[in-house]
């Protein structure tokens, strides 16, 4: 009977594990599963890491996660916003410029319609080339800046498929002041009526899965055909490993690893997040479901409306806000002390209006040392390099760091199927 180790127990570990057929045990760091897609509590508000919304351009997809679901669903329809100059905008930017004084306006739509900007060769490049200078320095520039920590210019052109272009009829109309909706996929979304988006892991894993939590996996080693899985304690052994756990977690378990994969796997650029909730003791947080804030000057790049997603994320008579922070080891937020960083957001969201001081009865901050895969010009040959050397050693890999992509929780859901469905045709194979 063959047996598969899940190295990880995140949303991919827990949908691999639901379809696979073959035995299989998933080993997991913290005290539960749920990883980037857990949920938190503090005085009665609950909070994801940053605003956890479900959506897809898979109607298929989404009809298997509502039933996944349940009936704990919310269907909410998005109120995004911008914080622009003085006032809100409706996100996106270019489906919204009417709301701008009207130079803006001007500069913006002349800039799109009159384009000349050369074809791309890197990210920055992209946002001219495909929204004009007035829509790329007004907003889009500023605030990809804030989020990704990396010259836009250092970044390259392999993902920005999933960044929607706009139809020039949107964005002539929005000038004029025409109501138009962009990044229609996400227009409407999911969200669990109760449990903050960790209900999704429980109910996508499997009653009888077998999980080992409080296991961090140290070693990694293959002895004749099997896998031996160790956390320096305990040594587990399977005949299949996959693996969701960060790449550069990963490749430090193994030993005998060649230098240019030590190498390649330093050099890998991601970004940790920093969350910190502020719950505050009325109902004023509650009216939009995110606010981008592309203000070089606000510590915070997005902040997310936990009441809007849903009521039972906050007490009754009481609204909060998270606000997310991206970081790495060479920009200086990384440094900050928790306590510093909590009373910094507070300070930033006053000066911007958001609220009082003395309204505020509840915070909590956390850090996530893997948040966002960033896409330098060196992601495809690092990412290439370590692949291929994985692969070559009969490791699979899977998920938003396992496999090291920019994939949401809908991907990661189609490709944890996947996979359970090509490893159950090999376990059909091998047993005849
Ligand atoms: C700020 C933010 C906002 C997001 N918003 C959305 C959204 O609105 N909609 C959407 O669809 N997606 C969103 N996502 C993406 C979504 O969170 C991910 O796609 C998904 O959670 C990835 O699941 P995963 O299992 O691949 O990875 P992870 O959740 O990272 O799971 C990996 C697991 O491995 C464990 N692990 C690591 N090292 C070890 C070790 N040595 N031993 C054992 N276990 C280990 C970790 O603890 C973790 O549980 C967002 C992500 C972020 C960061």
């Amino acid at each position: 009977m063959m047996r598969i180790g899940i190295l990880g127990g995140g949303l991919s570990a827990v949908t691999l594990n639901r379809f696979l057929k073959p035995e299989s045990e998933i080993l997991e760091k913290e005290d539960r599963l749920g990883g980037l897609c857990r949920s938190f509590c503090t005085q009665g508000f609950h909070y994801d890491v940053g605003g956890h919304i479900l959506f897809s351009k898979d109607a298929a997809l989404m009809e298997a996660v509502k039933e996944v679901l349940a009936g704990n669903l919310n269907y909410c329809r998005r109120n995004n916003q911008i914080l622009f100059k003085d006032r809100y905008v409706k996100y996106p930017f270019e489906n919204a410029l009417g709301a701008l004084d009207k130079e803006d306006v001007y500069d913006c739509l002349i800039t799109y319609l009159k384009n000349e900007n050369p074809k791309p060769r890197n990210f920055k490049e992209w946002i001219y080339y495909t929204f004009g200078n007035g829509i790329a320095n007004n907003y889009l520039v500023p605030y990809n800046s804030k989020i990704w920590k990396e010259p836009l210019e250092n970044m390259e052109l392999g993902w920005v498929e999933r960044v929607p272009r706009p139809p020039l009829e949107d964005v002539v109309k929005s000038a004029v002041g025409i109501e138009t909706e962009g990044y229609l996929h996400q227009l409407h979304f999911l969200y669990p009526a109760t449990g903050g988006i960790e209900a999704l892991v429980t109910a996508m894993c499997r009653p009888d899965a077998q999980v080992i939590t409080n296991y961090e996996i140290k070693k990694l080693k293959k002895s004749g055909r099997k896998w031996l899985v160790s956390d320096g304690t305990i040594e587990r052994e399977y005949d299949e490993v996959v693996s969701t756990i960060p790449l550069p977690e990963l490749v430090s378990c193994l030993e005998g690893i060649p230098a240019k994969i030590t190498q390649a796997v330093s050099q890998l650029r991601y970004n940790q997040v920093r969350v910190v909730l502020v719950g505050v003791n009325h109902e004023g947080l509650m009216d939009k479901s995110a606010v981008y804030v592309p203000q070089a000057d606000a510590v915070f790049h997005r902040l997310c409306y936990m009441g809007y997603f849903s009521r039972a994320n906050v007490p009754a008579g009481k609204s909060s806000i998270i606000a997310e922070m991206t970081t790495w080891n060479r920009h200086a937020l990384y440094q900050v002390p928790d306590e510093a960083l909590v009373e910094r957001v507070i300070a930033d969201l006053e000066r911007l209006g958001f609220l009082h001081k003395n309204e505020v009865v509840a915070t909590e901050i956390r850090n996530f040392p893997y948040g966002y895969v960033v896409y330098d010009l060196d992601y495809q040959r690092l990412v290439g390099c370590l692949r291929d050397y994985l692969q070559s050693l009969g490791i699979q890999l899977l998920g938003r760091f396992g496999e090291f992509e920019y994939i949401n929780m809908d991907e990661v859901i189609r490709r944890g199927k996947r996979l359970a469905e090509q490893l159950n045709e090999r376990f059909a194979a091998n047993n005849g």
